[in-house]
């Protein structure tokens, strides 16, 4: 599902923010991602869904090297790949509706499609009431549901979460958290870059430690193993 071999990743600055990484998720699996401050987590992130590229290595996401993909092809490879931001990324100007449903149109799908799946997903996140609602009427736990609608709306094989309970109390983080949970069950790869020692430590699930841009630890029943 998604593979790293020996993936190095310097900054044009001269910062080596990744240095020899190599992992695989499989299909199914939630993997946390913790590590200090600078370690190169979000580094991580960016190269699986391909916003950074790296400097040496190969990366393969939904069966694609992505340092081999034609350029038409990566509309494809994004699609099956959905993003999760710690600032939830909404556009301000459209309703809970029409951000959930702008991912769907930038890939051209029939309209009646779009509304039946757009309000199917903002059910699944318990936001049909606040679909013509824009982001600023929003509490954060809800903003963050809505970018969760639009992550999975086009039904992503793989989803990739940058501390999507940064900006969030802890029992509105465990909303979200379940939320996550529920996606993985129904059939998602999850990939969660997180500093929430209360979650990974609760969830007990596959924790890849990354410090100074190696691999410190990967662990299938892990813990956060940090002390902030
Ligand atoms: P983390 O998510 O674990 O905090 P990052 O991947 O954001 O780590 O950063 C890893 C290292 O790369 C840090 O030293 C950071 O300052 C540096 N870095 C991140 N983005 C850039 C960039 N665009 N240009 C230069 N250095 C960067
Ligand atoms: P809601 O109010 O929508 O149920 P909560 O955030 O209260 O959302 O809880 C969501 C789920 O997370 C619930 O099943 C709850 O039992 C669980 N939960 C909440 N806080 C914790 C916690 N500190 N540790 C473990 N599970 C928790």
């Amino acid at each position: 599902m998604i593979e790293m071999h020996d993936v190095w990743k310097t900054y044009a600055d001269g910062t080596e923010a990744l240095r020899g990484i190599s992992i695989k998720v499989n299909p199914g699996d939630f993997v946390y991602v913790v590590g200090p401050s600078g370690a190169g987590k979000s580094t991580f992130m960016k190269l699986m869904y391909r916003e950074e590229r790296p400097t040496k290595g190969q990366i393969f996401v939904n069966g694609f090297n992505l340092e081999r993909l034609k350029q038409r092809k990566i509309p494809y490879v994004r699609r099956n790949i959905g993003v999760i931001f710690q600032d939830y990324r909404l556009l301000p100007k459209l309703t809970v509706f029409e951000n959930v449903a702008f991912a769907m149109e930038v890939i051209e799908t029939p309209k009646r499609t779009i509304k039946r799946r757009v309000m199917e997903v903002l059910d699944l996140v318990k936001l049909k009431e606040k679909a013509g609602s824009l982001p600023t009427q929003l509490s954060g736990g809800e903003q963050q549901r809505v970018a969760i609608a639009r992550a999975i709306v086009n039904n992503p094989a793989v989803i990739i979460a940058d501390e999507p309970t940064g900006n969030l109390d802890p029992e509105t983080s465990w909303g979200i958290m379940k939320l996550l949970e529920e996606i993985n069950l129904r059939g998602a790869t999850i990939v969660m870059a997180t500093h929430n020692k209360e979650i990974v430590n609760t969830m007990r699930k596959r924790v890849i430690a990354i410090e100074n841009g190696r691999i410190a630890r990967d662990e299938q029943r892990g813990e956060y193993g940090y002390e902030d």
